[in-house]
């Protein structure tokens, strides 16, 4: 088994050295990933494009897009965030001051995920960075291709003695979960999310779980279903269907299932025409997950699509309709193109319905009715929501991302991001004057001081 022990005594002896903490150490290294965005974009849609069938369109806004963005930001904000907090005070510490530091944890591991193999891997990466961490990054071997890319561009362009990476598989993962660090961000699913956490426990190291779940989707009645259709087909067939919050299932009436499903049909066809010669859908990433999603389209009711090419590992976007909660495919995430709609009366039945399974990542509603949003909102809970389309909340800087429960412990993104990758310290700050002013606080607690 690989040992990494002398890498990351290495890297906690340079953190130690205070080199990171520096802005400018911090606002160099942000500026050089964003070079590496920016002359290596080619390379880096190749390697989405061989790992997952990724358009290059789509790399761009889901990818590097997102990663360039968040990297303006945090250049453009990083002497902000790296300013102390002051804090409020009470009169007995009137004449002093308060306020919260923000400093680096120390040595980081951040395990990436394959679906969103950039993005995934190189977000975490920025608050790492920009906190003043050390890092470790540990793409996913699953996305073969992209994790080749990384490992071969991140040395060019950032400080080796800092931030390095570490490719592999289970073997290597497992070996790295051994060392201690002071910080770990996983994404990925909850089995090894466990496996994960109990390895940072044996060092009481904080984790960061970045996880996934069954993301409903209630479709209320009297709504524009072109409209939604289109909406809804993009975030669930997108990566084919590979993204951590893609609407899982759909809960509606029976009347909302024919028409949303008519126009879906129509949506589908709009956007792929035939999947399989369409250079805009994805492939499964591998055989086990091709033949774990395909198999949940045994005995199930298909409403659309529903074809499957073993050799391309390509599922055509497939909607299933009547189906039951106790079905195969309500029992865990699909996390591939497929989408049933299970009918309800009402949105209570949904609501009632989503409370009974675990907290999921995200929650979509398409309703025109404020209080049956409001409902949802108030008697539910999720990573996160977003109301009347899908996948849009997550590309927004200033809401924090991430799940609740089984869906993931703590949010990042733009400043979330800083602050995850950061320890608050509480520091208070005063003279040595005035002592006269503590006498009540000292033994012996005379009747005269308690008058006082
Ligand atoms: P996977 O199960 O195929 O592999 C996950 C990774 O875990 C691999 O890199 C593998 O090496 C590692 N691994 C597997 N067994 C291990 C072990 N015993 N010890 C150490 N490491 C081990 O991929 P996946 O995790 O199923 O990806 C899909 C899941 O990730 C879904 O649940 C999805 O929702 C979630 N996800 C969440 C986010 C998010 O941002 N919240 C993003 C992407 C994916």
């Amino acid at each position: 088994m690989a040992n990494y022990n002398k890498v990351i005594t290495e890297l906690h002896e340079t953190f130690l050295t205070g080199k990171t903490k520096t802005y400018e150490w911090r606002d160099r290294q942000l500026r050089q990933l964003l070079k590496l965005i920016e002359e290596n974009g080619k390379a880096i849609e190749d390697a989405l494009f061989k790992d997952l069938h990724k358009h290059a369109n789509e790399a761009q806004i889901m990818e590097t897009g997102m990663v360039k963005n968040d990297l303006i930001n945090a250049i453009n904000s990083l002497s902000d965030w790296m300013k102390p907090d002051m804090v409020k005070k009470d009169l007995l510490v009137a004449m002093d001051t308060c306020f919260i530091q923000s400093e680096p944890f120390g040595v980081t591991l951040i395990l990436g995920a394959w679906n969103y193999p950039i993005q995934l891997t190189l977000l975490p990466l920025i608050g790492a960075i920009a906190a003043g961490n050390c890092a470790v990054v540990k793409p996913s071997e699953l996305s073969h291709y992209t994790a080749l890319v990384l490992e071969d561009l991140i040395p060019k362009y950032l400080d080796t003695e800092c931030i390095k990476v570490i490719n592999g598989a289970v073997p290597e993962t497992t070996a790295l979960l051994k060392e201690r660090f002071d910080l770990i961000f996983y994404t990925g699913n909850n089995v090894v999310a466990k496996i994960v956490m109990a390895a940072a426990a044996k060092n009481l190291t904080p984790v960061i779980l970045e996880l996934g779940g069954k993301s409903p989707v209630y479709i209320d009645k009297n709504i524009d279903y072109n409209t939604v259709a289109r909406r809804l087909v993009w975030g669930k067939a997108i990566n084919s269907g590979q993204t951590c919050i893609a609407p899982d299932y759909v809960l509606c009436t029976t009347d909302v299932q024919n028409k949303i499903i008519e126009e879906m049909k129509k949506v589908v066809n709009d956007f792929y025409g035939d999947p399989s010669k369409s250079e805009y859908y994805g492939r499964i990433i591998n055989d086990r997950h091709f033949e774990r999603v395909k198999s949940l389209l045994k005995g199930v009711n298909i409403a659309i699509g529903g074809n499957v090419n073993e050799k391309e590992r390509l599922i055509s976007p497939t909607v299933l309709k009547d189906v039951k909660t106790t079905d195969h495919v309500m029992q865990s995430e699909i996390f591939g193109p497929i989408l049933p709609i299970v009918t309800v009366q009402n949105e209570d039945e949904a609501i009632e319905y989503i409370n009974s399974g675990e907290k999921p990542l995200a929650l979509y509603v398409f309703s025109s009715n404020d209080k049956i949003v409001n409902k949802f909102l108030s008697q539910t809970s999720s990573g996160g929501v977003c109301v009347n389309d899908t996948l849009l909340h997550a590309g927004i800087q200033t809401l924090p991302f991430g799940g609740v429960g089984h869906s993931g412990i703590g949010g990042y993104h733009g400043k979330f991001s800083f602050d995850v990758f950061s320890h608050k310290r509480s520091v208070l700050k005063r003279g040595l004057g005035m002592e006269f002013v503590n006498n009540i606080r000292y033994p012996p607690y005379t009747e005269k001081k308690m008058k006082i």
